[in-house]
C-alpha cells in the first residue's frame, strides 16, 4: 500500500474508533492500539504533509458535524444562589428556616466547586443532552462537544431525568496543560475555570479529551421519580453511576452547620479540585417548595464564600475614572501579581474616605484581594514598609475628562462630575443603554460607543436611532456586513419591553428592580412623565431617594426631549404584562405529586392565564392540582376542604 492511502485508511479507523469511544460509549479498540495508529499517522503525516487530510484527527477539525453550537432554551430554569460571605448570613439564613417551619430543618452542605454549571439530560438510559448554564433561561447545547471524563454515557434508569452539576478541570490537568501552552507560545488560560469551559465547545476530540473534565452532579431538577429529601435525590444518582461530590455534610443545627463549613474551609486547598466555597440546601423537598424561590434565588439554598486569597504586591500609581454617573473612582494601579490564578494590575480604591481608612501612598506596598467582586480590592497597607518615596494621593476638583469643578455628594463620599455634556458621562449612560439587561444592542459596545461618539455620530442615546447602514459601512475596521448587523440590532430594540426602557434611561437609584416595579405601576411613560413625588412614593418598594431622583431626572429638559425622541423611534412605552390570560385571575393554586410534564410548566400557565401560586396548603388556597403520588399536601387540602382537581380539569380551566 502506498503512503497516501496508508493515511487515508488510518484517517477513516481513527475517526471510526474516536466516535464509538467518545459519541457511542462502545470503545471497538483498546487505547494502547488507538494509541498506536495514532502515532504512525501522526509520523507519516509528518514526513509527507503533501498528504495530510483535512478531516485529520491530528488537526483541529475532527468530526464536521458537530461544530454547530445551538442555543435552547432550559426547560427549568437554571436559578443561581444567593451568595453570603459571613457566617452571620447563615445564621440569619437558617434562622428564617427555623421561623418559617417552626424546628430546625435538616440542611446539607456541600462543597461549591469552582467550574461551569452545566444541565444534563438522560431519557430512556442514555445521556441526551449537555447544556450549559448560559444566562439560566437558555443555554449552549454542547452534548457533541463536550467530552466529560466520568460522566457515563448510559445508565440503567430508564426514565426522564434532568441533573444539574458542575464541570470541572483538575488542579494537575491544568498546570500540566498551560505548562504545553506556554511552551507552545499559545495563549494561557488564566484558571482552571475557564479552561474547563473554554474546554467544553472544542471541535477537535481527541484534543478535548485531553482536557480531562469532570463533573459533578449537584441535584436533580426533574425526574419522572419524586425524592422526598435533596439526599435522597444524590443517592439516586449514586446509585445510577452518576458522579456526585463525596463532600456533603447533613445537619440539624446551626452549630452543626458551622462545624462542616469549618470542615470543608480546612481542606480547601488539598482538594485536587478549586472550590470557592460551600452551599447550604433544605434537604427536604416539600420544605424547600414551602420556603419557595425570589425572582433570582430559591429561598431554600444559600452559596458562603470564603474569605479570598491576599497577596501582596506595590501600588505605582492611580488614576481616576469617571463613571456613567460622574462618580470618580481612585483606581489603583499595581505591579501585576498573580491571585487566584488570574494576573491582577488594577484594583478598586472605591472612594476618598477609603482612601484615607488605608492611609495609602503610591509607592506602598498593599495587600489586595479578589472577593466576590470581579474587580479586586486593596484591603490594606504595610507602612512599616513605606519608603521615603511614598507619595500622597491627591484627589482631583476637576473632572478628569471635561475638566469642571466636581461636587462632593453627600451621601456616597464621592466627587461628581455635573457636567451633563461631560465625554464620560455621556459615553456611559450609552453604553449603559445598549448592555444586554437594557436595550440589549449587539454590536454597541464600549469600544464602538467611543468611535461613533468621537465622530460626532451620536451624542446621546436617542441618537442610536438615527444611525444608518451608509455612515457605518465605510469607516476603517466596519463593512456592509457589520453595519446591517448593528442597525438590525438597534431595530430589534425597539421591541424590548418598557420596563426596560426605563431601566435603559439610566436614571440613578433606579436598577433593573426598580424600574420593573414603576412600569407595573404607572403602566405608560406617559403617566411616569406626569407623576408627582406622591405618586413615585406609592410604588410598592421604591423609596423616597428613588423617587427624589426619578422626578428631578424627568423634569430635566434635555432627558425630556430624548424621550420625547424615542418614544418618536417606536420604543416601547407602555407595560404589557407578562401574563397572556386572566381566566384564572383572582384564583389561588397549588401543585403537589407527579404531573406528565415538569412542575415549572404548570406553575407557568397557572401565572401566564393570571392565577396567583401560594407555597402551602392553607385555607386561602383555592385549588390544588394533584398528579400521582400525591402525599401531605393532598390530606391536608382534604381536611381543609380546598377543591382538589386533576391536571386535566387545570387544563381544562385554561382551555388547553
Ligand atoms: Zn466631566
Amino acid at each position: 500500500m502506498d503512503v497516501e492511502n496508508r493515511i487515508k485508511e488510518l484517517v477513516d479507523i481513527l475517526n471510526k474508533y474516536s466516535k464509538a469511544y467518545y459519541i457511542d460509549n462502545s470503545p471497538l479498540v483498546s487505547d494502547v492500539e488507538y494509541d498506536r495508529l495514532y502515532k504512525e499517522l501522526e509520523d507519516l503525516e509528518k514526513k509527507y504533509p503533501e498528504y495530510v487530510m483535512e478531516d485529520s484527527p491530528t488537526k483541529t477539525v475532527g468530526i464536521k458535524h458537530n461544530n454547530k453550537i445551538k442555543t435552547i432554551t432550559h426547560e427549568i430554569p437554571m436559578y443561581s444562589l444567593e451568595n453570603s460571605y459571613s457566617i452571620e448570613d447563615i445564621k440569619e439564613f437558617y434562622t428564617r428556616l427555623y421561623k418559617l417551619f417552626g424546628l430546625n430543618p435538616e440542611v446539607t452542605v456541600e462543597v461549591k466547586m469552582d467550574g461551569a454549571a452545566l444541565s444534563v439530560t438522560y431519557d430512556n438510559g442514555r445521556l441526551q443532552q449537555i447544556v450549559t448554564r448560559g444566562d439560566g433561561k437558555s443555554g449552549e447545547d454542547i452534548t457533541n462537544t463536550a467530552v466529560i471524563k466520568n460522566l457515563p454515557k448510559k445508565i440503567s434508569y430508564k426514565g426522564r431525568l434532568i441533573l444539574r452539576g458542575e464541570v470541572i478541570m483538575p488542579k494537575v490537568v491544568f498546570k500540566q496543560l498551560n505548562k504545553i501552552r506556554g511552551e507552545m507560545g499559545q495563549p494561557l488560560f488564566a484558571n482552571p475555570r475557564n479552561a474547563a469551559s473554554g474546554s467544553l465547545k472544542l471541535i477537535n476530540i481527541k484534543e478535548a479529551s485531553s482536557r480531562e473534565l469532570e463533573m459533578y452532579i449537584y441535584g436533580t431538577a426533574y425526574c419522572d421519580e419524586e425524592f422526598i429529601t435533596h439526599t435522597a435525590s444524590l443517592d439516586f444518582c449514586k446509585e445510577n453511576n452518576l458522579p456526585v461530590s463525596q463532600y456533603l455534610y447533613v445537619c440539624s443545627s446551626i452549630s452543626e452547620v458551622e462545624q462542616a463549613l469549618k470542615t470543608i474551609e480546612d481542606m480547601r486547598f488539598s482538594l485536587p479540585y478549586d472550590i470557592d466555597g460551600a452551599v447550604i440546601k433544605v434537604n427536604n423537598k416539600d420544605y424547600q417548595e414551602e420556603a419557595g424561590w425570589t425572582a433570582k434565588f430559591p429561598r431554600w439554598a444559600i452559596a458562603y464564600k470564603y474569605k479570598a486569597q491576599q497577596v501582596s504586591t506595590k501600588l505605582l500609581d492611580v488614576i481616576f475614572q469617571v463613571g456613567r454617573t460622574g462618580a470618580v473612582t481612585p483606581v489603583a494601579v499595581l505591579e501585576p501579581v498573580q491571585i487566584s490564578g488570574t494576573t491582577v494590575s488594577r484594583a478598586s480604591l472605591h472612594n476618598e474616605d477609603e482612601v484615607k481608612r488605608l492611609n495609602i501612598m503610591t509607592g506602598d506596598t498593599v495587600f489586595i484581594e479578589k472577593g466576590g467582586e470581579i474587580i479586586p480590592k486593596v484591603v490594606s497597607v504595610q507602612e512599616k514598609l513605606r519608603s521615603d518615596n511614598a507619595k500622597e494621593i491627591v484627589f482631583p476638583d476637576k473632572c478628569p475628562i471635561c475638566n469642571s469643578l466636581l461636587e462632593i455628594s453627600e451621601d456616597d463620599a464621592k466627587r461628581r462630575c455635573k457636567n451633563t455634556e461631560c465625554p464620560a458621562l455621556v459615553q456611559g449612560s450609552i453604553i449603559h443603554f445598549a448592555s444586554r439587561d437594557a436595550m440589549d444592542i449587539k454590536g454597541l459596545g464600549e469600544k464602538v460607543v467611543e468611535e461613533l461618539y468621537n465622530a460626532h455620530l451620536i451624542n446621546n442615546y436617542a441618537d442610536i436611532y438615527e444611525l444608518n447602514v451608509s455612515q457605518l459601512e465605510n469607516r476603517e475596521g466596519w463593512g456592509e456586513v457589520s453595519a446591517i448587523n448593528l442597525i438590525n440590532a438597534v431595530n430589534d430594540s425597539k421591541n424590548i419591553p418598557f420596563e426596560r426602557v426605563i431601566f435603559a434611561l439610566g436614571l440613578r437609584h433606579v436598577g433593573a428592580v426598580a424600574a420593573k416595579l414603576i412600569a407595573e405601576h404607572f403602566k405608560s411613560m406617559d403617566n411616569l412623565m406626569n407623576a408627582s413625588f406622591n405618586d413615585l412614593e406609592q410604588v410598592k418598594g421604591v423609596g423616597e431617594e428613588t423617587a427624589k431622583s426619578v422626578l428631578s431626572s424627568l423634569n430635566d429638559k434635555n432627558i425630556q426631549e430624548i424621550i420625547a425622541r424615542l418614544k418618536s423611534y417606536g420604543l416601547q412605552m407602555e407595560y404589557v404584562s407578562s401574563a397572556t390570560g386572566s381566566s384564572l385571575k383572582g384564583s389561588t393554586f397549588l401543585i403537589t405529586g407527579t404531573l406528565d410534564k415538569p412542575r415549572k410548566y404548570y406553575e407557568d400557565l397557572i401565572v401566564q392565564n393570571g392565577g396567583t401560586l401560594l407555597s402551602g396548603v392553607s385555607k386561602n388556597l383555592n385549588y390544588l392540582i394533584a398528579g400521582e403520588k400525591a402525599g401531605s399536601k393532598l390530606e391536608k387540602a382534604k381536611k381543609l376542604e380546598v377543591k382538589v382537581i386533576s391536571q386535566n380539569e387545570f387544563l381544562n380551566m385554561i382551555n388547553r
